[in-house]
């Protein structure tokens, strides 16, 4: 294996040289949705852990390549139409930009939780929660490969204002400075760890410095491990990567890497599992997270099997993601109850140390909402919830209730359960809940 990344997106996937095992109609669904989503993927990817024997369902070919599915058919009918006709340039981008914005590019409302400071919205920043600061540092807002499901498509697609960017870790830090109660800062994209090891320090090291005593923990949220290890291993810089989380540690702050794997085939190779002792003997710990996919990780026993496995190779399972209502997300969505059950089957088989894991979670507008479950409450069926994290703290696991619905597979879809008109956290908020949401200004 070459451990020198080569990407492949639209432009040069046919010299990848599994590719001629492909029908032709794989290829057609590849040229057609790979025009409305982005799509890349490298030679690890392809190399290491797609099995190119079945890509009919292959779930890592799944999470790479565009397949027909992932665009409703009357989408589908008119890109390939364009494709067939030789439509000119700018017919052709006008309308793959409605088809686009068609595919709710910008899911749970995520403009709403850009801060300000001294009056200038801060782009690269999210504040939702008091305690942690999301940002996106510019240079990390591409992946190593795309997945297909993911909600941050928009921006690996140019489509502008929808970036969420900023160079300046000047503002960063200045945010930081006057709000003390922030403690963690969750570096995320794209994926910050396609950054170089010096652009990376030039972030996190301020951090070690003196002003900074309230920031306990810098969280780097990644799915390098999964789709190359050889950026702790072998890359140009790994050393310094290894060196900086180090310095970190030793710094005396905690260092946590949320890294995403959505399949136990991405903990299989000795790449990955290298890269995670290398990580792990830094100090600093691996939490792990993937939303739920039909077609990728739909069956309890494979939750089961990847929480195990991390707990083998020393990593935290963190959340269960429900899929976000974005770009393809007909093709990957599952019903809350099927959700719910695929979770209890797999938490219930597992060991308590794998029970760390919390979900199935819906990252809203009002905050990440639990589906504890189903139950009957006097005749009347309806979802258990609670939220893990609220827009406002005092919302945080107070359990409350929504009118069952077996088709529902987002929280935007379901109802107050007994005939109530608002969920409580709708209503006027009682006084000891104080008299407004949280709010950063
Ligand atoms: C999930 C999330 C966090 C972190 O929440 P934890 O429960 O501390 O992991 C922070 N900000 C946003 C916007 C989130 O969605
Ligand atoms: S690695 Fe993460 S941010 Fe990048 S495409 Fe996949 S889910 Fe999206």
């Amino acid at each position: 294996m070459d451990k020198k990344l080569k990407t492949y997106t639209l432009q040069n996937y046919r010299t990848i040289p599994q590719i001629s095992a492909l029908k032709e109609s794989d290829i057609e669904a590849i040229e057609v949705v790979g025009r409305v989503l982005p799509f890349k993927t490298n030679n690890y990817v392809v190399n290491e852990l797609i099995d190119w024997t079945r890509t009919d369902d292959d779930p890592i070919f799944t999470l790479n390549f565009p397949r027909r599915e992932m665009l409703e058919k009357k989408h589908y009918l008119t890109v390939k139409k364009m494709l067939d006709e030789g439509v000119d340039k700018a017919t052709f981008d006008r309308k793959i930009h409605e088809i686009r914005l068609e595919l709710n590019p910008n899911p749970a409302g995520q403009e709403h939780n850009v801060p300000t400071l001294d009056a200038v919205k801060l782009k690269g920043i999210q504040h939702k929660y008091p305690e942690t600061v999301l940002f996106f540092p510019s240079q990390g807002q591409t992946c190593h490969a795309y997945c297909t499901f993911c909600f941050r498509w928009p921006q690996f697609s140019g489509m502008s204002g929808l970036k969420f960017a900023m160079k300046e870790a000047d503002l960063l830090l200045k945010y930081l400075k006057v709000h003390r109660q922030v403690s963690d800062v969750l570096f995320t994209g794209g994926d910050p760890m396609t950054m170089s090891a010096s652009v990376l320090s030039a972030y996190i090291e301020p951090l070690l410095e003196p002003g900074f005593e309230h920031i306990h923990t810098i969280r780097i949220g990644t799915k390098s491990l999964a789709y190359w290890p050889y950026r702790y291993l072998s890359d140009p810089d790994s050393e310094q990567i290894i060196a900086l989380f180090n310095k970190v540690i030793a710094a005396g702050k905690n260092l946590s890497i949320q890294a995403h794997f959505n399949h136990p085939t991405e903990l299989s190779t000795d790449a990955v599992q290298q890269a995670i002792k290398a990580i792990r003997a830094t100090g600093a710990q691996i939490r792990t997270q993937s939303p739920l996919l039909k077609h990728i990780n739909d069956k309890p026993e494979l939750w089961a099997e990847m929480w195990r496995k991390q707990v083998d190779l020393g990593c935290i399972p963190y959340y269960m993601f429900v899929a976000r209502d974005t770009g393809s997300k007909a093709y990957f969505e599952l019903p809350l109850e099927k959700c719910w059950q695929i979770f209890r089957r797999a938490y219930r088989q597992v060991s308590g140390l794998c029970r760390t894991v919390r979900g199935p979670s819906m990252s809203d507008h009002p905050g990440k909402i639990q589906i504890l479950g189903v139950q009957e409450v006097k005749g009347e069926k309806v979802f258990v919830l609670r939220f893990i994290q609220g827009r406002n703290p005092a919302w945080v696991h107070i359990p409350f209730f929504a009118k069952y619905d077996p088709k529902a597979t987002w929280f935007n879809q379901l109802k107050p359960a007994f005939d109530e008109e608002k969920f409580f956290f709708e209503q006027k908020p009682p006084k000891d809940m104080g008299s407004k949401p949280f709010l950063f200004e």
